[in-house]
């Protein structure tokens, strides 16, 4: 079955989509991108996601090719144009097509647009009852990680240590505070409170972050954005990473030592149920 993906104002068949050696993406990783999953082929968190697209876009100063209607129509279009229900749904904005030189074109060269789909891969239920095993590693990335570059060799590398370590991610710290996962937001569980390190340049400001804190907050869980050092981290009753893909998911392990009793804890149990419920109305409309 041939998947269609939208490359520079057209939809063409995923095989047929080709970018020149020259574009600044492939060259510089000159580029930012999102990453939604589509339920029930309605895009979730969409209006959260092309805002953060937004300030990506002005932080790297590439202008914004579509105001948030039109990115709206086209992505829904490549949800609509592929076989799958449930999707994961990428798109990706790169300065565009230049001879290499590491000064922005000038004058500004169209920048290329590509959005295309794959079937929605979340953990599995086994994975979430035994929680992800992890490993910690000094956060050796540039400073301005609140910016969803596609520049992403620093996070590949460390994510690969997780890997060879036969670990599901790795946990970043600087200057002995936790920042971030190579690819999900961080959470702890003390006493009950929900820790949070605050949303600055060293992190991404996660949708799903934003939106575990959104639940918090409406049902009252207790909850504080600070630092978290590494003591506090292996003292946490529990800790999770948050993407949009894989949405909560419950750590039970960090270097080797059990998190709390070394199961998925009460609280991301009763946080994962919410996210639950408010995705499931979401995809229902
Ligand atoms: N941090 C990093 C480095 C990531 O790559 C991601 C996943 N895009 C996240 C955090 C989580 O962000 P979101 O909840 O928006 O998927």
């Amino acid at each position: 079955m041939s998947e269609t993906v939208y490359l520079n104002g057209e939809f063409v068949p995923k095989s047929d989509a080709k970018v020149s050696v020259l574009d600044r993406g492939f060259i510089f990783g000159d580029a930012v991108y999102e990453l939604l999953p589509a339920y029930n082929r309605r895009l979730f968190r969409l209006r959260e996601h092309l805002a953060r697209l937004r300030y990506s876009l002005a932080s790297v100063r590439i202008a914004n090719p579509y105001d948030d209607e039109r990115w709206s129509e086209l992505l829904q279009r490549v949800v609509d144009a592929n076989p799958w229900d449930d999707q994961s749904v990428y798109l990706q904005v790169t300065r565009g097509v230049a001879p290499r030189d590491q000064p922005f074109p000038s004058p500004p060269v169209e920048p290329t647009v590509l959005i295309m789909s794959s079937p929605l891969r979340q953990p599995t239920e086994a994975q979430r009852a035994e929680g992800y095993k992890v490993i910690t590693r000094e956060d050796y990335r540039w400073l301005r990680c609140d910016i969803k570059t596609t520049s992403l060799i620093a996070n590949c590398l460390l994510r690969q240590e997780a890997v060879d370590a036969g670990c599901a991610e790795v946990i970043l710290l600087r200057d002995g505070k936790v920042t971030e996962a190579s690819s999900a937001n961080v959470f702890i569980v003390k006493d009950g409170i929900i820790v949070a390190p605050p949303k600055d340049h060293l992190i991404l400001p996660g949708i799903t972050y934003d939106l575990v804190l959104e639940l918090a907050k409406a049902h009252e869980l207790p909850f504080e954005m600070r630092d978290i050092t590494l003591t506090e981290l292996y003292a946490s009753d529990e800790v999770w990473l948050t993407s949009s893909i894989r949405e909560i998911m419950p750590v039970t392990v960090v270097d080797g030592m059990p998190v709390g009793n070394g199961a998925p804890g009460p609280v991301y149990r009763a946080m994962y149920a919410l996210y639950q419920d408010y995705k499931e109305k979401y995809a229902r409309g």
